[in-house]
């Protein structure tokens, strides 16, 4: 066994050999599925965000990835972990862009995504336990049946309950029922050590699972406090002449004390990309405030408020946009990457904040798109995302030193980060208070003392190279450079604007450069449902299509796994950037089959499988009714 060669203080055990894997095997017999593969690991190395320098700061491929089947593999392989001190990566479907999932010192990813059972629905209190690696969807369907649903949800409705625990807990609905932690009504955490703790919602305990990203126990089970199903959904599409008309209505409206289910603001040039995959100018190019109401009462008050404030869109596209609410990045008009910066910031700070952000970015002829759930009667989550193209380096490179500059400008208008994972990890002090972050850091002490968990982020950064790039994580190194970033930024922008020239490319190129990792298809795809194989996700399938692009090495066994699929089309249908999947897929076979046959044995057997699968059934079934 050889140990980090991250260096420092914390060492793990970042390489390990047979016999080491051997006893995890041993240990952990049929309660859990462990992946050696190195395609397989190589997924698991990173999350939505393309950050192209990580793989140089840390050991982003974990040693092994487990799935644990049920409790008592997932408390095997943590204790086994915390005696061996290997670092541990819970992981849920990846969705979230700040590298809270990916490995920092090799390692083991813990994959929770199937431990995803529905414990128990009490219906007299309305009340529902459940796995947290339930994605919310799955949760959602199961209650709708039930004529009951959940109170809020993420617009990642595929992400699993846990992660959105354990980073977020704004998104639609939070307007009306606020943050999921008042939601909740307990959870059930298990710690390093192997304990297993249910903490209820009354106690101070809980608020510490909520946003800080699995740093202290992994989230087993949640019991999230329901509602009866809506029976009315009434939305409605106001535009503006400018964002300052679009937030002071925002505010008027709080004031007037109007109680919507969902509030949204969108920039103009958000709605000029939801026209862009229609097709049509459906939608007015104007800044706009987005309300979903479920009572009569509530929307004749706001249809009186903004009467000669706004124009109303037609009923029809409202509609439409509600029905929209789970595809928010289908705006991205199939552009290979995004970059985001995320803040919770009060609502009267969104203007000004606004004002000099866009100031810096048309300074730097960057495209931007802004939105933002108002997520209370003080706050809104604000997010400012720009599209960009990983293939043209230094110009993303450019997109990705403004994000901490909006970040910290976002800061002095007294707005914090939405998250912090690796790369916002130099905001902490200004994400918590110093009182709550010295709980914090005592707490990681008691309950993760060896430091497995989710180790050199969140807290510090911890490094490659004897942690020496890890000094540009420092608060107040950091500050500095995102200062100097909003200064130097404009005129290298305009240095590198000569890479924006448009690119010849295949439609199979095309989708795997827009491919942005998010993981919807993986919650709809039967072919994944049933086999429980990553690989057979298009997600997977592009990565492996990018790695044949660019000339690398591929085994045969991941080729022939791009063969197990039904053609079903259900990924194109939930994609969310709106990619042809099947057609790209299909281009993908052809090329495997080129070079090295198509597995005929292997489809036949997938294909049977698949039909002798009751699940599979179900699902077949679930999208026909
Ligand atoms: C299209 C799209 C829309 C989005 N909309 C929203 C939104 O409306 N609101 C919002 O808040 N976010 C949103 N996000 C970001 C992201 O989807 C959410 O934060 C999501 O809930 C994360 O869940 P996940 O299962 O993907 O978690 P992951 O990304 O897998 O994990 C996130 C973090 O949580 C930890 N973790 C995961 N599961 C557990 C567990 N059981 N116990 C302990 N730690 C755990 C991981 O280690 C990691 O640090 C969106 C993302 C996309 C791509
Ligand atoms: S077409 Fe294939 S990859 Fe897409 S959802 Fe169906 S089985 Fe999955
Ligand atoms: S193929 Fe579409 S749905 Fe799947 S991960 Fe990529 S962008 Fe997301």
């Amino acid at each position: 066994m050889r140990s980090s060669p991250c260096s420092g203080l914390d060492r793990w055990v970042s390489y390990m050999d047979e016999k080491l894997k051997t006893r995890i095997k041993g240990l952990i017999g049929k309660d859990a599925k462990i992946v050696e593969e190195d395609f397989e690991r190589a997924l698991c190395s990173a999350d939505i965000g393309e950050v192209p320098f990580a793989k140089r700061l840390f050991e982003t491929t974990p040693e092994l990835v487990v799935q644990p089947k049920n409790v008592e593999g997932l408390v095997k392989i943590v204790k086994f972990a915390n005696d061996e001190k290997i670092a541990l990566y819970p992981r849920g479907s990846a969705s979230s862009g700040l590298g809270g999932v990916v490995p920092t010192a090799k390692g083991i990813v813990v994959d929770l995504s199937h431990m995803n059972e529905i414990i128990k629905l009490n219906r007299e209190k309305e009340t529902i336990k459940a796995q947290t690696g339930v994605r919310w969807s799955e949760i959602e369907d199961f209650l709708n049946r039930e004529n009951l649903s959940v109170r809020s949800y993420p617009s990642s409705f595929f992400s699993t309950v846990g992660g959105w625990i354990a980073t977020g807990g704004y998104g639609i609905g939070s307007f009306r029922f606020s943050h999921l932690k008042e939601q909740i009504e307990s959870i059930e955490v298990l710690f390093p050590s192997g304990e297993l703790k249910c903490i209820r919602s009354d106690e101070e305990e809980v608020t510490r699972f909520f946003g800080t990203e699995g740093q202290f126990g992994i989230i087993l089970t949640a019991t999230l406090k329901l509602r009866k199903k809506q029976k009315r959904s009434l939305p409605h599409l106001v535009y503006f002449e400018s964002f300052e008309g679009a937030f002071t209505f925002v505010t008027d409206m709080i004031k007037a004390g109007i109680e919507p289910y969902h509030i949204k603001y969108l920039d103009a040039t958000h709605l000029e990309a939801v026209n862009t995959p229609l097709g049509e100018d459906l939608f007015r190019v104007n800044d706009a405030v987005f309300v979903e109401f479920e009572e009569d009462e509530e929307r004749t008050k706001f249809l009186e408020l903004a009467e000669n404030r706004g124009i109303l869109e037609e009923q029809y596209l409202s509609n439409y946009f509600w029905h929209e609410r789970l595809f928010p990045m289908k705006t991205r008009s199939r552009k290979p990457t995004h970059v985001a910066c995320e803040l919770i910031i009060p609502i009267e700070s969104a203007v000004p904040y606004l004002k000099e952000g866009k100031r810096i970015v048309e300074r730097c002829r960057i495209d931007i798109q802004v939105e933002s759930h108002i997520v209370g009667k003080d706050r809104a989550l604000l997010i400012v995302t720009h599209l960009c193209d990983i293939r043209k380096p230094l110009r993303y490179l450019i997109h990705i030193t403004l994000i901490p500059a909006l970040t910290r400008l976002g800061v002095t208008f007294s707005g914090v980060p939405y998250g912090l994972g690796i790369w916002n990890t130099p905001f902490i002090k200004d994400k918590f208070d110093k009182k709550t972050l010295e709980i914090y850091r005592a707490y990681k002490k008691e309950v993760d003392p060896r430091t497995i968990l989710n180790p050199q982020k969140f807290f510090s950064v911890r490094t490659k190279w004897a942690n020496i790039p890890g000094i540009l994580f420092k608060p107040s190194v950091f500050r500095l450079l995102s200062r100097a970033a909003a200064l130097v930024t404009p005129g290298l922008a305009k240095l590198t604007i000569i890479q924006e020239r448009e690119m010849r490319q295949s439609l199979l190129e095309e989708t795997v450069y827009s491919c942005m990792k998010c993981g919807s298809c993986a919650a709809y795809c039967p072919a994944y449902i049933v086999t429980g194989d990553e690989s057979v996700i298009p997600k997977n399938k592009l990565y492996l299509a990018k790695k044949l692009i660019k000339g690398g090495q591929i085994a045969k066994k991941d080729s022939d796994r791009v063969f197990l699929c039904t053609h079903c089309g259900m990924c194109r249908e939930v994609c969310q950037n709106d990619l042809d999947l099947v057609t790209a897929c299909s281009e993908l076979e052809k090329m495997l089959e080129a070079r090295f046959g198509k597995p005929e044995e292997a489809i036949r057997e997938f294909v049977s499988s698949m039909e002798s699968q009751e699940n599979y059934w179900r699902f077949v079934y679930a999208q026909k009714i």
